[in-house]
């Protein structure tokens, strides 16, 4: 909206009415330390290597450099989005980017893929409420380093390309802490808490407006639309990018109900999220904080604050602190965006619920004249009711693709379910076994070592703890052995149904989908502690590299770091917890 200009003076708290961002400049920070790129995002980004050495580059994701020019007013001024959100079940009203400044957007020239730059921590907005605008050290390096270490799990994520320290800046939480800038981009900060706000106020046009936005500007790329496009009775989205393409099968159960493009908007935003929230549960990452702001619109894992991978495979744990009713543990995750989804329904639901009936006009002068109300909500309930059928359809073939991907398989036998996935997970748990750790140590067992009964015992402890099995789990050495050793009877069979003498072969695509590493919490803290206490700096290099390519074998650094971080982890690290204070 252009009535929102350039704000002067002090920023407060305030109510946005008509729009959804903000135009507002980043604080900018003094003596900025660059202590850590991403060279994966500054290729995606379509940077050239040696840019981030230079001192426009250090200055642009310091917040210093500005593409706006305040003599002539020319160019683009930097702004934060407004949006409201559903924060543990409970409507928190407005939120909005409190402490995240959009800088300018920007295509790739080789893939035509466009980003929104933008530093978080860059100071106050007017969506700080009280709060400081500022981001710590401690936060940011979590937030830099799995940001690219879910994306090279080839994860759905919102993507880091620079850590700066701001060396003069202390922030108060628990306690007085250094101050950082992430310079992050995605496709779309866009999140169903923008839809949120706008239904909350009641702004029916601007909730068509920003469907249409995002059906054409965000789904269907920056570019010239086809005409057919424009008019939001006709169009198909399938039809003009099939590579993004939303399924243009009808959802069965639906005859009757004219599916327009709001509700192949709705389906494919639905199926995106499916998908993430699949992997997310296949390589057993946990978002922490699910609320609505923090669900996104193009189905990205988006805002790390108090996230974790599951060391040992617990699907009650949640990495949350504050999170006593375990509302955002691991096991909830796809039921929690399923629940966010729905919400995302009702906003859309008058639009859905319209068929193809409504033009501009019709809609925003009189409402939808021709459909009683009682009559829209049933379609819009229909339409909800139907498309959560495909989110589970879609969710469960993802994850058991991906499942089946660890187990290093390739046929789909029904049985897989449960006597493969089921049964490990079960015995993950009985025994507490760190998850991932299993996946990678199982890909490079031979077949030739499991033939028998008594080798599948013997290789059975490569999957235990240095000190063995614990003994909270109540769980003797012998029966874990043997509970391994059936499930490994089970696998080695099917495996060689897939695999025949090809084993090499076997093991080589499982080392392509198992990582060996994760950016885990123990990790992570000890990286913060470095960087913190000791003032070391190399070290961000080095886990960056590895986060990068979690697939390697080793990284080319310090070999027994390396090792260490990939080894088993600590016993005082394992499903460590973390406070919001961020
Ligand atoms: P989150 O829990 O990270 O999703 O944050 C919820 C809301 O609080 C968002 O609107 C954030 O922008 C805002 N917020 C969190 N920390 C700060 C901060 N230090 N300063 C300003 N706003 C913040
Ligand atoms: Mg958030
Ligand atoms: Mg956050």
């Amino acid at each position: 909206s252009d009535s929102h200009r350039a704000p002067r003076g002090r920023l407060g708290p305030r109510m946005v009415k008509g729009a959804l961002f903000t135009y507002v400049k980043p604080e900018g920070t003094e003596n900025p330390e660059l202590l850590g790129i991403s060279r994966t995002a500054l290729r995606d980004i379509g940077l050239k290597e040696g840019v981030e050495n230079t001192e426009e580059f250090k200055n642009v994701v310091a917040g210093n450099k500005l593409y706006w020019d305040n003599q002539t007013e020319e160019g683009i001024y930097p702004w934060a989005q407004c949006y409201g959100g559903w924060q543990f079940g409970s409507w928190a009203g407005q939120l909005g980017d409190g402490r995240a400044i959009s800088l300018f957007e920007a295509t790739n020239p080789s893939t035509t893929t466009r980003y929104e730059i933008q530093l978080k921590g860059a100071g106050r907005t007017p969506y700080s409420r009280f709060a400081d605008g500022k981001a710590v050290l401690r936060s940011s390096i979590r937030e830099f380093v799995v940001s690219e270490a879910l994306n090279g799990l080839q994860i759905p994520t919102t993507r880091a390309l620079a850590l700066t320290l701001a060396p003069e800046s202390t922030v108060r939480r628990e306690r007085l802490e250094p101050g950082a800038l992430v310079a992050r981009f995605a496709e779309s900060w866009l999140r169903i808490g923008t839809f949120d706000i706008i239904r909350a106020r009641g702004d029916r046009k601007l909730v068509r407006t920003l469907a249409n936005y995002v059906a054409e500007n965000v789904y269907m790329g920056w570019g010239a639309l086809p005409s057919a496009l424009k008019d939001p009775s006709k169009p198909n989205l399938s039809a003009i990018n099939p590579s993004r393409s939303v399924s243009s099968n009808k959802i069965e159960g639906t005859e009757g109900v004219e599916e327009n493009r709001y509700t192949r908007l709705y389906r494919e935003i639905v199926r995106r999220n499916a998908k993430t929230v699949a992997a997310w549960q296949a390589y057993a990452f946990t978002n922490g904080v699910l609320n609505t702001d923090n669900t996104s619109l193009l189905g990205l894992s988006l805002d790390f604050g108090p996230f974790a991978f599951l060391d040992n495979f617990d699907p009650s744990y949640t990495p949350n602190h504050d999170d006593h009713a375990l509302r955002y543990s691991y096991k909830n995750q796809p039921s929690i965006i399923w629940w966010n989804l729905v919400r995302l329904g009702e906003s859309l639901g008058e639009l859905m619920g319209s068929g193809a009936k409504i033009d501009d006009e019709t809609f925003v002068e009189k409402g939808v004249s021709e459909d009683s109300a009682p009559e829209l909500i049933r379609r819009a309930e229909t339409i909800i009711g139907k498309v959560g059928e495909e989110y589970k359809t879609v969710f469960l073939a993802e994850y058991t693709c991906l499942m089946r991907a660890r187990l290093g398989l390739v046929s789909e036998e029904e049985s897989d379910f449960q006597e493969l996935f089921s049964e490990l997970l079960d015995t993950l748990e009985a025994l507490e076994l760190d998850f991932n750790h299993f996946f990678r140590r199982l890909s490079h067992v031979k077949i030739s070592e499991v033939e028998s009964e008594e080798q599948r015992k013997q290789k059975a402890s490569i999957f235990f703890h240095a000190e063995g099995i614990t003994a909270t789990s109540g769980v003797t050495e012998s029966a874990a052995r043997e509970r391994m050793a059936a499930w490994l009877e089970q696998w080695a069979k099917r495996v060689r149904e897939d695999w025949g003498e090809k084993d090499m072969e076997r093991e080589k695509e499982m080392e392509k989908v198992n990582p060996k590493f994760i950016p885990r919490s123990w990790v992570l803290d000890e990286i913060i502690q470095r960087v913190e206490q000791e003032g070391e700096r190399d070290v961000i290099k080095r886990v960056m590299a590895m986060a990068e390519h979690p697939f390697e074998e080793e990284w080319g650094g310090d070999r027994e770091e390396e090792e260490r971080w990939c080894g088993d982890v600590p016993r005082h690290g394992r499903m460590m917890q973390c406070s919001c204070s961020s």
